[in-house]
């Protein structure tokens, strides 16, 4: 009898190891990043090679459709909805993002894309060039480990990796931005919430996070939900793919555009030819330390924004307008990002341009690191 009781408890105490082991595994925590402002001899620029050769193309990567029943507010809203309506506002690029599915669509280029999360505080994060759903998450208060866990479990299964409004309802704090790593876009401009002040935070401790600017559409018969964030890509060749538009987004080759409030409740016939009437970026140059920003029409203002968030200088002339504006940067500025006032009021967010240590290298991601013992499994 003894004999019998004793394999009882062996067999119990390793059950409960391996439940340990599984906790372990699935549960690792992990050093904050490095949040060291950028730095180095040598400015990266990410519009150095946007020139008139190329074009903008209008972009939204954030719609849900009624294709997957998970959740969605529009009364028809198919993946056919959502493409014609796109298709009328004059974009180039539509992506269908249903939650934790890919959902095939007719459109050219087809980009597969979805967005991550079913936690309760709208952690959620843009899959771009998806290759599989990452069915996990943490779906109470996540700590920045389990954030930092859920990012690289998607940094595996993805091109572009987007933290999706990432100031809404505290997704992610302050702090969390401070320390997380390994994505590639920050979703500032959201129909929902604009995150501008927390990609500061992100720049500002050396994270090369670029701009997404998207609708997260739920019914495209309302007009609220239809072109009043997007992103505008660039383009060199005529013949658009998928692989160009993620290497754009990730390079930083894009900017965001927020329309006017006004401009939000507009019909589509209006809300096209508004778009088609925006000046677009014409160059963003470093020429002898100046950063000199160009548009093909009139601004009304030229913001220029640094390491945490602190305005640098402001070019406004809202009587005759200005096309181009420039800045001399300092040897203590690390970031530099230009925001533009249009006369309408509707806003273009460029991307910053950033010290590097390495001549048109886009300062990288630091690597995440596991805690101690965590680090006996890989990922
Ligand atoms: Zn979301």
């Amino acid at each position: 009898m003894p004999k019998r009781r004793n394999r009882k408890k062996w067999w119990i105490a390793a059950g409960i190891l391996w439940v340990l082991i599984l906790l372990f595994r699935m549960m690792p925590l992990y050093k904050p990043a490095p949040s060291d402002p950028f730095s180095g001899k040598y400015w990266y620029n990410p519009y150095r090679q946007a020139d008139q050769e190329g074009r903008w193309l209008r972009a939204n990567f954030h719609a849900h459709s009624n294709a997957w029943g998970f959740f969605t507010n529009g009364r028809k809203n198919s993946v056919e909805d959502i493409l014609s309506k796109y298709d009328s506002l004059g974009y180039d690029v539509i992506g269908v993002s249903d939650y934790q599915h890919i959902t095939q669509t007719a459109a050219t280029p087809y980009i597969p894309v979805y967005e991550h999360g079913f936690n309760i505080l709208k952690t959620h994060q843009g899959s771009i060039g998806a290759k599989s759903v990452y069915h996990g998450d943490y779906i109470l208060l996540q700590t920045r480990s389990q954030k930092q866990h859920v990012l690289n479990k998607l940094r595996e299964r993805t091109q572009v990796l987007v933290l999706n409004h990432p100031d809404w309802m505290g997704g992610y704090s302050p702090r969390d931005i401070r320390f997380l790593t390994g994505y590639d876009c920050f979703e500032v401009l959201n129909d929902f919430w604009n995150s501008e002040d927390l990609w500061d935070v992100a720049l500002s401790s050396g994270k090369p996070a670029m701009i997404v600017g998207s609708d997260d559409a739920h019914n495209v018969f309302k007009q609220t939900d239809l072109a009043r964030d997007l992103t505008v890509i660039y383009s060199v060749s005529d013949s658009l793919n998928a692989d160009d538009i993620y290497r754009a987004l990730i390079s930083g080759a894009a900017y965001g555009v927020e329309v006017t409030k006004r401009m939000s409740r507009a019909q589509v016939i209006e809300k096209r030819r508004t778009l088609d009437s925006l000046p677009l970026l014409r160059s963003c140059k470093i020429r002898n330390d100046s950063l000199i920003v160009t548009l093909t029409g009139d601004a009304r203002d030229f913001s220029f924004t640094g390491q945490d968030g602190k305005l640098l200088k402001q070019v406004t002339d809202s009587v005759n307008g200005i096309e181009s504006a420039s800045y001399r940067l300092q040897p203590e500025d690390t970031y530099v990002r230009v925001k533009i006032t249009l006369p309408d009021s509707s806003h273009i967010y460029l991307n910053p341009v950033m010290r590097t240590v390495e001549k048109d290298l886009k300062p990288p991601m630091p690597a995440s690191q596991k805690r101690g013992l965590f680090s006996i499994f890989d990922k």
